[in-house]
């Protein structure tokens, strides 16, 4: 195919780019978003803690855990190494902000 039958094909093809934010984002099922925390389901292990290659787990006694997602490098240990599923990424990525308190996961 030459190049100018390339350029009028190309010309009426709808843009494979998003006009983001005003049009929606649609993340993969698997994309690694914001992090949730199911703490009923939480045992105490601290499997995720003692993997996270970033340090953006905090373990409290009394087994209460935060996730700081302004450290998180999104690597999925935490997720993988828990024996009991109380942690899962989300769809979410819309987060910036600029007070670091609010990329704490409780
Ligand atoms: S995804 Fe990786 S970097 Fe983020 S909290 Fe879990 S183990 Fe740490
Ligand atoms: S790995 Fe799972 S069960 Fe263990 S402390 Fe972390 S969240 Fe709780």
């Amino acid at each position: 195919m030459g190049i100018k039958t390339e350029c009028v094909k190309n010309f009426f093809k709808k843009p494979s780019t998003k006009n983001y934010p005003k049009e929606k984002l649609e993340a993969y099922p698997h994309f690694r978003g914001k992090i949730k925390y199911f703490n009923e389901r939480c045992i105490g292990c601290q499997q995720c803690f003692k993997n996270c290659p970033a340090n953006a787990i905090t373990f409290y006694k009394k087994g209460r855990i935060d996730f700081d997602m302004g450290k998180c490098c999104y690597c999925g240990l935490c997720v993988d190494v828990c024996p009991v599923a109380a942690i899962a990424f989300t769809t979410e990525f819309e987060y910036a902000d600029n007070d670091k308190k609010k990329f704490i996961v409780k």
